[in-house]
């Protein structure tokens, strides 16, 4: 893998955990924001539930607060203090007072004299009423003797309830006649607030604990006492105990807002646990978490997408890259094979100058063996007739020699016709060789196979060759030139006194002919040694010989094949079943003519 694309593979999600590890941080303001949050909005709701509860509180107190000054102008109530003594006028105050608790809904009513004994009560009835006891010593007594409105809170010394007193003196021209008190029963207020988290507290101006949501911080105290107030207690009794137990919270787990109560001395707190903070901040937390996991996650998704991209880039540049070396390499390619070509065009531009030259060459050459061809042939055809002149000379010498005239005169004549004959063959040989063209004529072939026979009688009769004709004695007129019939008819003939000179006697020359649709078909056959297999095939060619040079020049058959072809027929070699060579001549038959004085004859 190249270097290039080594930061393609790294693993993506180590630097991720990376970047979570440096965003979890963040996370902590959020917790500090979310805390304040959560915080601000519990003080906001406790503020309100304070405000709600203090408004409750104030307005039952004020509700019979106002209550002792009027009751105390009752006629009832004042006639109880002026006859205390009547039983009549005290069971009708106490049927007020037991009235108006019940319409006010007061725990107890009830009149006392102006030295505290208690004349009338609404719980004139019960067991414990306040009828005939002494309240002297409490606090709003004193208070209301004093001309205040007396307020006290504390457990009632016979019912052992809480309650808040309130306490007002009736008064006739400036003397005090009696006091009147009402205690109200702050049970329900507690009861009021229900099962909530929230816990409320109320202490009284010693810091003790007198109304609470929780039973067991009743009664203890906020704050450590002092000794003034030790002596109160002790003096008053409010509480069931006369030294309140301290009341032991942790301000850590509590969130706590106070509100002073001016008229009464009391604070009014309301207290929240902490924990209610933890499970919205834990939320937030897990929210915030989330939403940056969301955000990692987005992200790394992004950075997988921009790798993707990436690799895509850079496999594509790759591709490319490649391509472009491809398309090099396939130029280089290219241009190598072209000036290759270029080297093999100049080549055989040069091989073909060297061919032809060497054409050239040849010509010269074939024109050279065409030149000894001729003058073999032309030695080999004059040297039959040369010798037939010798022949006729020695013996028109001889015939001299007997004054036989005459015949030394034939002699002569048939010399004579033989030079002609050389003639016309020196002109047909140079008319081969240019390949000069005859117009056809029609030969008489019987005449001409005499001529032939007769220029080599003698060598048949000294070999003693038993000629055997079979020929029709009706003229066969076939298309050829008389010469060069005469001309092949004589070749074939002296081959075959040649071959028959190699075989023992009885020798024997077959001549026939045969009419078929190609015209006349003439037949020499010996009975010599026959073509061998290699002469079947080559004897056409030119100096093509199994005879010795003395004796052959291999050109006898060369020549017939050519003037053959030349007159428009064909020379066949083949053998004789029984042995012996058969040389077929097929001419051309055409219709009989006279024999018209043939051109090549004369030509010299
Ligand atoms: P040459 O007679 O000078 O050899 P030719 O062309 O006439 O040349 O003959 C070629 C060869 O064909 C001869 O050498 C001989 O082997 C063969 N041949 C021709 N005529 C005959 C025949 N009648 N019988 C057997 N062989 C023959």
């Amino acid at each position: 893998m190249p270097t290039v694309f080594a930061h393609l593979r790294r693993p993506r999600w180590r630097s991720l955990i990376l970047l979570a590890l440096v965003l979890a941080p963040l996370l902590w303001p959020v917790q500090q924001l979310a805390q304040r949050y959560y915080l601000a909005k519990l003080v906001e709701q406790n503020h309100q539930t304070l405000d709600l509860y203090v408004a409750n509180l104030l307005g039952s107190l004020r509700r019979y607060e106002v209550l002792p000054p009027i009751l105390g102008d009752l006629p009832a109530l004042r006639q109880a203090l002026a006859t205390p003594k009547d039983p009549q006028v005290i069971a009708a105050a106490n049927r007020l007072l037991e009235q108006v608790s019940q319409q006010t809904g007061a725990q107890v009513v009830y009149l006392m004299d102006a030295d505290g004994n208690s004349l009338a009560a609404s719980n004139w009835q019960q067991d414990d009423s306040f009828v005939n006891r002494n309240f002297a010593f409490r606090p709003y007594f004193r208070e209301a003797i004093a001309g205040q409105l007396g307020r006290f809170f504390g457990l009632g010394t016979t019912s052992g309830k809480r309650g808040y007193y309130f306490a007002a003196a009736m008064r006739d021209a400036g003397r005090n006649l009696g006091v009147l008190v009402i205690k109200v029963d702050f049970d329900h207020i507690e009861t009021l607030w229900g099962n909530t988290p929230e816990q409320l507290l109320v202490t009284d101006a010693q810091g003790v604990v007198i109304l609470t949501s929780n039973s067991q911080w009743r009664f203890t105290a906020s704050r450590p006492l002092d000794k003034v107030e030790r002596m109160a207690i002790m003096a008053n009794l409010p509480y069931p105990t006369q030294a309140p137990p301290p009341l032991r919270l942790k301000n850590e787990e509590w969130l706590r807002q106070d509100r002073q109560l001016l008229e009464t001395g009391w604070t009014v707190s309301i207290l929240s646990p902490r924990s209610l903070l933890d499970r919205p901040v834990r939320t937030a937390m897990v929210a915030a978490g989330g939403l940056l996991l969301l955000l990692l996650l987005a992200l790394g998704l992004l950075m997988q997408r921009q790798r993707h991209y990436l690799e895509r880039i850079a496999l594509d540049s790759r591709a490319r890259q490649e391509l472009e070396q491809r398309v090099l390499e396939r130029t280089e390619d290219l241009e190598r094979l072209n000036s290759r070509l270029k080297d093999e065009v100049l080549e055989r531009e040069q091989a073909q100058q060297e061919l032809l030259c060497a054409q050239d060459e040849l010509v010269q050459a074939s024109k050279l063996s065409a030149l000894g061809t001729m003058s073999a042939s032309i030695s080999h055809e004059l040297n039959q007739p040369l010798a037939a002149i010798r022949s006729y000379a020695d013996n028109a010498g001889v015939l001299l020699d007997h004054q036989r005239i005459e015949d030394a005169r034939g002699n002569l004549k048939l010399i004579s016709q033989l030079t002609q004959r050389m003639a016309s063959i020196t002109a047909h040989l140079r008319a081969f060789a240019r390949r000069d063209r005859h117009a056809p004529e029609s030969v008489a072939l019987q005449p001409a196979l005499d001529d032939a026979l007769a220029l080599l009688a003698k060598r048949r009769r000294s070999l003693e060759v038993e000629l055997i004709r079979d020929l029709p004695e009706a003229t066969l007129w076939v298309q050829a030139g008389e010469t060069r019939l005469r001309q092949v008819l004589g070749n074939l003939l002296a081959n075959a006194l040649d071959a028959l000179s190699e075989v023992a006697p009885p020798r024997r020359l077959w001549l026939s002919s045969t009419l078929s649709d190609y015209g006349v078909e003439l037949q020499l056959r010996d009975n010599g040694p026959g073509f061998s297999a290699q002469a079947l095939q080559r004897a056409r060619e030119p100096f093509f010989t199994t005879k010795t040079s003395a004796q052959g020049l291999g050109l006898g058959l060369a020549i017939c094949d050519t003037l053959m072809r030349s007159l428009g027929g064909e020379l066949v070699l083949s053998n004789h079943p029984s042995g012996g060579a058969v040389l077929t001549l097929r001419l051309r038959a055409v219709e009989q003519g006279i024999k018209p004085q043939s051109a090549e004859d004369f030509v010299v």
